[in-house]
């Protein structure tokens, strides 16, 4: 058994994967066999993460606030304190806050055996956030 009871410092989410300010505390990442890998990821107003995929899919949870989150061929979705998203593996997406409401989510996914678990695509535009194609 192991208690983390202090963890590391929050880290901004890097301008190549967001878009406005985004704040990452790492929640936990075991060692192998596990291949797990949770954060908790704040998002301040409008900010929103890049198009990406997970290899191994992803759930969120979302533990504040009001968000938007949309799968590629279909409109934005709110998604609100309470709500549990999943995505399947490669299925393209994206999740972020509402244009007037911070939304923090915990995000857990697992790597591929290649370590990877995101695979990082073009940023969401204003005209995709707002709901256009
Ligand atoms: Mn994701």
């Amino acid at each position: 058994m192991e208690i983390t009871r202090t963890h590391s410092s929050t880290r901004p989410g890097p301008a190549d994967w967001f878009t406005g300010q985004v704040w990452i505390d790492d929640i936990a990442a075991p060692p192998p066999p596990s291949r797990l890998h949770i954060v908790s990821v704040h998002f301040t107003p409008g900010a929103r993460t890049a198009w990406h995929t997970h290899p191994i899919g992803q759930v969120l949870h979302v533990t504040e606030g009001v968000g938007l989150a949309q799968r590629r061929g279909a409109p934005p979705e709110i998604i609100r304190a309470g709500d549990t998203i999943r995505f399947e593996p490669g299925e393209e997406h994206w999740h972020g806050a509402a244009p007037e409401h911070f939304m923090t989510h915990l995000a857990l996914h697992e790597h591929a055996e290649d370590g990877v678990a995101t695979h990082w695509l073009p940023h969401v535009t204003d005209a995709e956030y707002h709901g256009g194609q």
